[in-house]
């Protein structure tokens, strides 16, 4: 399809039947195909065309392949394809356009900005507006395509939705300069899908739908463990060592710890990290400064070297003298519309290599090759599954999958307070939310007061599962699509 234009192929993955044999998701496999036999026949003979900025890394490109599976099987023609940029500067400048939606940064946008934000965005809409028919629809997701769907829009007259990851629940002087910027393009769409009604900015309420995302239960990330599959994972992954024999070959491409030299080497070295065996914290995300990487890590050290004020019992000080603090990220070099990937990375790796020895032991940073989607998904699986606790210290999220992903998996999750996480987890229900969590010491707080009773944190892991099942799997978040995409076509 051209350099600027790549069209994605999806594999068929698991049928609606593979999932309707589960007893607890046949209900809502049911309920999706009655939606569809509504919406189908008023979308014949159009292609539905989703237009996103990267095929990996990240929330969006992850739940793509499974709702782009499932619509086809329901009767729909549908084409991903990604945008790649003319110009090194755009992703770079879309970056800023995402902080500052999230109500970050300083804001600054300025003609030079504008004129490259159009000129990239004329550049691929006349890519994109050659493969699109006259009947079909668009779906664009967020700010870096959102432009070049405007164009496509206006040129085809055809049927637009934007749909918008991002936001803030209070605006900044950063989030009016970047709605402002971006207001002339979201105007030209017929719909625009939000996360949270609070991140919906005034001149767009009158056209806003609401819809949080799923997960997919059955594909690798999310799928049931047993404790010999996550160990050999772990092993094939070099995320823990072993002397026993294992029936799956090592993966091809394995994870990698960072070192104290400053290189990064198989995560068994310098030695296995204990995650079958100790209390062990994760937090597994892009490498963003909103997620919160730094503070969760200063609070660790925190928890780590101070005397809480009040007397841990023995039990409560051993998981803490015990525990381990795991970062894991996709290789910054597999994601290409994240520029401040790596930048963020080198910050925390130079955090960790001021830490002294004993703390580098018990902290520690991680990527995870993006060569192989299943060798990836695999090892979050296992990660997550062999965590005490999920953390997922955001300053800022719009949802968060990591965070229901956790939830499914029934642990424990401690959020940062970020709109998106507090739309999920309840504090003191399904897990703890940390107040501020740019703060290491409330991050230490929660982190503490989390350790004290495993029956505590077995509860709050039951009722996620159970708040995920009923409200963040696949199955609804594609109904929904459906019906959004029939009232469009009218
Ligand atoms: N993720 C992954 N591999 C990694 C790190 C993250 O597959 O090395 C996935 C993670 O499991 C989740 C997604 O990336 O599905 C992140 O989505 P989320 O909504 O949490 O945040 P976003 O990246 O969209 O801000």
């Amino acid at each position: 399809m051209g350099t600027l234009i790549e069209r994605v192929d999806v594999a068929p993955g698991y049928r609606l039947e593979d999932y309707a044999e589960y007893n607890y998701l046949a209900p809502q496999v049911a309920e999706l195909e009655a939606a569809a036999r509504e919406a189908v026949p008023r979308l014949g003979g159009r292609t539905i065309w989703i237009v996103s900025s990267t095929r990996q890394g990240g929330g969006v490109a992850e739940g793509m392949p499974r709702i782009i599976s499932l619509m086809r099987q329901l009767g729909l023609s549908v084409e991903w394809v990604v945008i790649h940029s003319p110009d090194p500067a755009f992703f770079p400048l879309t970056k800023r356009l995402h902080n500052q939606l999230h109500g970050m940064g300083k804001g600054g946008l300025g003609r030079s900005d504008r004129q490259l934000y159009d000129a990239v965005s004329d550049r691929l809409a006349d890519a994109l507006a050659n493969e699109v028919g006259s009947r079909d629809i668009l779906i664009v997701h967020d700010p870096q395509p959102l432009g070049t769907g405007a164009r496509v829009k206006k040129k085809r007259g055809i049927p637009a939705i934007w749909r918008c990851h991002i936001g803030v629940d209070g605006p900044t002087p950063a989030s009016e300069e970047a709605w402002q910027f971006l207001s002339a393009d979201t105007l030209a769409y017929d719909r625009s899908v939000f996360t949270l009604p609070g991140y919906v900015p005034p001149f767009l309420s009158g056209a806003a739908t609401i819809m949080t995302p799923g997960i997919d239960p059955l594909t690798h990330k999310n799928r049931e463990l047993s404790v010999h599959k996550t160990s050999g994972i772990l092993v094939d992954a070099a995320l823990a060592a072993t002397v026993h024999p294992t029936v799956a070959p090592p993966f091809a491409a394995q994870a990698l710890r960072l070192q104290a030299d400053g290189s990064f080497k198989a995560a068994v070295f310098p030695e296995d990290l204990g995650l079958l065996f100790r209390p062990v914290v994760t937090q597994i995300s892009r490498w963003d400064r909103l997620k919160g990487f730094g503070p969760l890590l200063d609070g660790f050290v925190l928890l780590k070297e101070r005397k809480p004020a009040r007397t841990r019992g023995a039990r409560h000080q051993l998981s803490i003298d015990h525990a381990r603090l795991v970062f894991a990220g996709p290789d910054p070099a597999g994601v290409q519309d994240d520029p401040e990937a790596a930048e963020t990375l080198a910050e925390l790796c130079r955090k960790w290599t001021g830490l002294p020895a004993g703390l580098q032991h018990d902290i520690a940073i991680l990527t995870l090759p993006m060569a192989s989607v299943k060798e990836n998904a695999l090892m979050v699986n296992a990660l997550q599954r062999c965590s005490t606790i999920v953390a997922q210290n955001s300053i800022r999220e719009g949802f968060g999958l990591t965070v229901a992903e956790a939830m499914w998996k029934t642990l424990p999750v401690m959020g940062g307070a970020a709109a998106g996480i507090r739309a999920q987890v309840e504090d003191g229900i399904t897990g703890r939310l940390v107040d501020d969590p740019e703060n290491p010491e409330a991050v230490a707080g929660t982190l503490d007061a989390m350790f004290i009773d495993d029956k505590e944190r077995e509860v709050w892991g039951r009722n996620a599962r159970d708040r995920v099942s009923r409200e963040s799997l696949i199955f609804g978040e594609v109904r929904r699509w459906l019906q959004l995409l029939a009232t469009v076509s009218r």
